[in-house]
């Protein structure tokens, strides 16, 4: 969990109300004015989506839920890189008005956070949480229990914040939830480094998918969030041996933001200006280029619809150990944010989420 997992940084916003009649343009096919339904309910109809939960839990033993494919037996009481245990520890759960406003609306967008992470990030802004691993012991039933409140205090959708090594378990507690009348969208806010095969089992499960891509070159995502290549051991076939310390994270996050826009397609707001379906990234713009933000933006410009929703991030904080770290110990500059925003619309992407430049 990095600091773009949290919160986007931004204000309550109010301007936007559900409105169950609104036109919906993400929806996946039926007739676009009816009702919406989120893509899931179709499966937990069916029984698919409490086999797509189990074959995620299977993923479990050895466990290959992430790229780091760390092969350790988390049934049998064994945790690996992200030091997650086979049971849930979530970190709390709420309406939430810092994330984009097509997510907040009136209601707020109903996050669940859940303990430890995958990644590392040096400048972790919730590093207790990802990898102190705060946060309280919960079953499935919690969960499937959680969402249906977050639905009852008016939620738009259901907000899954770190959500790579516990995927098995919102999956079934989604096939719960929507047993007893879970209605709302599912967004996998994600760090973007995920695994294929992962997310092809999460294909019509997912209604929105808000991904980061956090970083151009491979070596910076070695150095501050410690993605290197997995024990060759445990490969599955696309996170394969061809992958290198300088690539493992650039090819593969963007080989899996090409699947979630597959999977959602663009992110168009519906009539009520809430988004029900669609693929949202964000990209944190950090201090000295770190990121490598304009080769990010032009990649995306290139490669996915150039009205992909993108968020540019300004809020970097030099949180946890970035002081150790001196191009990332300070915050980043009005220049730097310009110039991010600047390649993304010299690109041609036309659906940009721009905070502007603020200090905090
Ligand atoms: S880091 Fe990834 S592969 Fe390793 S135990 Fe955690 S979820 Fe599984």
């Amino acid at each position: 969990m990095s600091d773009t997992h949290r919160t986007t940084g931004r204000s309550p916003h109010q301007h936007q109300g559900t409105d169950p009649n609104a036109r919906h343009p993400g929806k996946d096919g039926d007739d676009p004015n009816g009702p919406w339904e989120p893509g899931y309910v179709k499966l937990h109809r069916s029984g698919e989506l409490k086999k797509r939960g189990e074959a995620l839990w299977n993923r479990m033993s050895p466990c290959k839920l992430c790229p780091r494919s760390c092969g350790v037996d988390r049934a049998d009481g064994e945790t690996g890189f992200c030091h997650a245990p086979s049971d849930l520890v979530i970190s709390s759960f709420h309406p939430h008005y810092g994330e984009e406003p097509p997510l907040v609306g009136r209601g707020g967008s109903g996050t669940v956070f859940f303990s430890h992470c995958g990644l590392r990030c040096v400048f972790c802004i919730n590093h207790e949480i990802s990898m102190g691993g705060e946060g309280a012991p919960a079953t499935i039933e919690d969960l499937a229990k959680m969402m249906l409140r977050l639905q009852q205090r008016g939620c738009h959708n259901i907000n899954v914040v770190t959500p790579s090594h516990y995927s098995p378990h919102i999956v079934l507690a989604l096939d719960i939830a929507a047993e007893q009348g879970l209605r709302l969208p599912l967004v996998y806010n994600t760090c973007g480094w995920e695994q294929l095969e992962i997310l092809r089992i999460l294909d019509g499960i997912v209604d929105i998918y808000l991904a980061d891509f956090k970083y151009w070159c491979g070596e910076m995502a070695a150095i501050y969030s410690s993605c290197v290549p997995p024990d060759p051991r445990f490969l599955e076939s696309e996170a394969g041996a061809r992958y290198s310390a300088t690539d493992i994270y650039p090819d593969l996050t963007k080989m899996a933001l090409l699947e979630m826009n597959r999977q959602v397609g663009v992110a168009h707001p519906a009539d009520d200006g809430l988004i029900y379906r669609g693929l949202m990234v964000r990209h944190l713009v950090m201090p000295n280029n770190v990121g490598g933000s304009a080769d990010i933006l032009r990649w995306i410009a290139a490669n996915l619809p150039k009205d992909t929703y993108v968020n540019i991030m300004s809020q970097y904080r030099p949180m946890y150990r970035a002081h150790e770290f001196p191009d990332i110990a300070r915050r980043i500059n009005r220049d730097e944010y310009q110039q991010a925003v600047d390649a993304a619309q010299d690109a041609g992407l036309v659906n940009l989420d721009v905070q502007g430049f603020r200090y905090f």
